[in-house]
């Protein structure tokens, strides 16, 4: 006998579940490109990409994943010898640093460790450092996927003025958007970057970018660009092909036209923060429980205004690689992929084995989250996993209670 028998769920932090609504509308011949329906459909995504960061900002649409909207971003913003300053909360924030120096951008890199967010105030002494002004921008994950850290995006945007430096603010939100509150223009950000296969519930394959005037007029002069991650004619397009610098991403148009569909207009995006937020805190409450009584079970980010909402790390105590353990018994007794602990320890490392995640991003609900956890607490018990009794029954109550 296998419980693991009937429609296996993927709690990985992306691609996340995708809704049957959103592969149906991609399921289709393969449309025109040259004139038609597909064009339309284009045409609609962009108001939706700007409702989505609550922005006025210019939108960019590149066939690519989170990566290659990293180097988009700074193909537009920077010239070979420009310096960035990345402030790193977990191996995301490392990443977007290694491949600025990589295109030839010196890097300033804060590292704030990955249990933290960043601190606005070191941001701001650094900035205030610069008295040459020579910092182009500031790069910085919202919700960094390895440690599910979340920074305060309109502290640091305050740090960054309180030092009165004409720096651009970058945000990665590619874990983040349409998961956490995220507010582009409130909060004066410069240049967004996301990718489809996370809130966005659409397969990966499409790297978002939006970009602001002053950002906009950063890029004229940034020697990096190159035809294709070029954004001014992706955004200001006169013909079609432009938007793609070649063969439009076809089906995942149709795709994420469904997805935008399904969070603005029929849920609305302050519902869909509220979901993640509450199913966020249900997650929470369960490895509160199971952290009772010196069990070695924890929350990788100790301070819940510094959690992500739609991805949680943390670390399995008792004999080694208990998360590992728990991970492989979850997909193999009960059909639940659980995240691998990412940037906690080297794989090579036993520490490694210590730590996993949990995604609750996208297409989630009560019964998604509670299945996944109580899924958990029941392995923890099958392998003897040292944990505090009633973590599901504490997600429960959070449910119940909203
Ligand atoms: C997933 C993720 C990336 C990388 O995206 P890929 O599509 O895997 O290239 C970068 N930053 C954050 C915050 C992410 O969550």
């Amino acid at each position: 006998m296998s419980l693991a028998q009937g429609r296996s769920y993927l709690a990985i932090p992306g691609p996340s579940v995708m809704p049957d609504r959103v592969l149906n509308a991609m399921h289709r011949a393969a449309p025109n490109i040259y004139a038609g329906e597909l064009h339309e459909v284009t045409a609609s995504l962009y108001p939706d990409l700007r409702r989505v960061a609550l922005t006025s900002a210019h939108a960019a649409i590149y066939i690519g994943n989170g990566h290659a909207a990293w180097e988009a971003a700074n193909a537009n913003m920077f010239s070979r010898g420009d310096r960035a300053l990345v402030a790193a909360t977990g191996r995301f924030g490392h990443g977007w640093a290694e491949s600025a120096r990589r295109m030839g951008v010196t890097v300033d890199l804060l590292d704030f460790g990955r249990s933290a967010a960043a601190d606005p105030a070191r941001i701001a002494e650094t900035l205030a450092a610069d008295r040459a002004r020579e910092i182009r921008a500031v790069l910085v994950t919202q919700v960094d996927t390895s440690s599910t850290a979340k920074n305060d995006i309109a502290a640091i945007r305050a740090a960054i003025d309180d030092a009165g430096h004409p720096a651009l603010l970058a945000v990665d939100c590619i874990a983040s958007l349409a998961c956490d509150a995220f507010r582009m223009d409130d909060w004066g950000v410069d240049v967004t970057v996301a990718a489809s296969q996370k809130g966005l519930m659409t397969p990966p394959g499409l790297g978002l970018l939006w970009f602001s005037d002053k950002a906009l007029d950063v890029s004229r002069h940034a020697d990096l660009k190159t035809p294709y991650w070029d954004w001014a004619p992706r955004a200001f397009a006169e013909e079609y092909w432009q938007q793609f610098c070649g063969t439009a991403p076809t089906h995942h148009i149709y795709g994420l036209r469904e997805a935008l569909t399904m969070l603005l207009d029929e849920e609305g995006l302050p519902h869909v923060w509220a979901r993640h937020a509450t199913l966020a805190r249900a997650v929470w409450a369960a490895f509160e429980a199971w952290g009772r009584g010196d069990s070695g079970v924890r929350l990788n980010i100790a301070d819940a205004a510094a959690r992500g909402h739609s991805v949680t790390s943390a670390r399995i105590g008792g004999p080694e690689g208990a998360a590992t353990r728990l991970r492989e018994w979850c997909e193999r007794e009960a059909g639940l992929t659980l995240g691998i602990g990412l940037g906690m320890a080297l794989p090579a490392e036993p520490e490694y084995h210590a730590w996993l995640r949990v995604a609750h991003m996208g297409h989630v609900n009560a019964h998604s989250v509670l299945g996944t956890l109580a899924t958990m607490e029941a392995g923890m018990v099958a392998l003897d996993i040292p944990h505090g009794p009633g973590g599901a029954a504490a997600a429960a109550a959070v449910v119940a209670a909203a």
